[in-house]
């Protein structure tokens, strides 16, 4: 038997104290990664991810445990303020060449406007922003920085306050 599922290609590890979502494999600029799916909700939690203007992907309550890492996988990707991904409608794309065992990150202020559990980031990067709590709160001049990684729901709403 063939056991194929969502998470082929990526592995999840515990290093450092925490949960993080690895490639198993090579990625090339621009290739997809994988599609997040779930329960779709207009409350942010901690695990979800925002996919449009009040909408946002949620674990749905009751999965077993090999259910959350074979679906629901995508919520062990964490944050970097220079992120190796982004997310494109409910997909989520390498945005530079990714190597076998990088941990796939991604911004997120990139795909939240307002994050219902903020934190303080510790990425160590140069464009490291401190506190993230969603696009909501991030400059004029952070908003540009972030233009080319955001997904669909935030360009939308940048591209009008531009017109
Ligand atoms: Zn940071």
């Amino acid at each position: 038997m063939t056991a194929t599922n969502a998470r082929d290609g990526f592995a999840v590890v515990r290093a450092g104290g925490e949960f993080r979502l690895v490639a198993q494999r090579e990625f090339s600029t621009g290739s997809r990664l994988f599609a997040v799916d779930g329960h779709l909700t207009e409350t942010p939690t901690r695990y979800s991810v925002q996919v449009g203007a009040e909408i946002h992907l949620d674990l749905p309550g009751g999965h077993a445990p090999e259910e959350m890492m074979d679906r629901f996988f995508w919520r062990f990707t964490n944050h970097s303020c220079a992120p190796n991904a982004q997310l494109r409608g409910r997909e989520f794309f390498a945005l530079r060449p990714i190597e076998p065992w990088q941990e796939i990150t991604f911004h997120y202020d990139t795909t939240e406007y307002e994050m219902a559990e903020p934190f303080d980031c510790r990425c160590g990067e140069e464009s490291c922003f401190g506190r993230i709590q969603g696009f909501k709160f991030r400059t004029a001049a952070e908003r540009e920085l972030l233009r080319p990684m955001l997904a669909d729901h935030l360009l939308a709403m940048v591209n009008v306050v531009h017109r």
